[in-house]
């Protein structure tokens, strides 16, 4: 669709940001378009519609994305936080960045066995969403879906994560 197209088009690439060598994908101007996040978000949950009860966004970009999505859907929405962030973290998942590791951390407070769309901005290596899925099946949820707006490929994320229904809406 030429709404989707115009939203490819709006994803900017910044060089050596945020380190020399890094080509950064940024999707502020696609976010700052009415048509173009509509026509994304549709995008992004179209799959899988009518097979989660929540949609995850993980901080900071995925929670832009998340609270659109799950209200088209229908459905509530759970933040999957940095480490640190959250009154009373259930549980948390810890992952390895270039240097150093991160962690994410998670309430519990959805019925045990829901089914959550899991959806972030970009997949790179994959790190943070195989960290994601873990917590949530540790807080005893299912992974329903996972849906990213831009995939970098030749990173190895997609083969990592080793979801054959991972659904991305674009990709380099
Ligand atoms: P991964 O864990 O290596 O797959 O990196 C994915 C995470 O890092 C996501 O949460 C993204 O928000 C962030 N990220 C990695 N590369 C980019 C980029 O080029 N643009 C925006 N976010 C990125």
């Amino acid at each position: 669709p030429a709404e989707l197209e115009r939203a490819r088009r709006l994803i900017r690439e910044v060089p050596d940001y945020p380190s020399p060598g890094i080509l950064f994908r940024d999707i502020a101007p696609l976010l700052a378009d009415g048509q173009a996040l509509r026509a994304t978000v549709e995008a992004l949950i179209a799959p899988f519609r009518g097979a989660f009860d929540v949609v995850a966004g993980l901080e900071a970009r995925g929670f832009l994305l998340a609270g659109p999505a799950a209200y088209a859907s229908g459905t509530g929405l759970m933040p999957i936080r940095k480490a640190g962030k959250l009154p009373r973290p259930a549980a948390s998942a810890r992952y390895a960045l270039e240097y150093g590791t991160a962690e994410i951390e998670a309430h519990d407070d959805l019925p045990a066995g829901s089914r959550v769309l899991l959806i972030d901005d970009v997949l790179a290596t994959g790190g943070t969403l195989i960290a994601a899925r873990t917590l949530l099946a540790e807080l005893g949820y299912v992974t329903a879906g996972t849906a990213i707006l831009f995939e970098i490929d030749g990173l190895g994320g997609r083969e990592a994560f080793g979801d054959p229904a991972l659904h991305t809406v674009f990709h380099s």
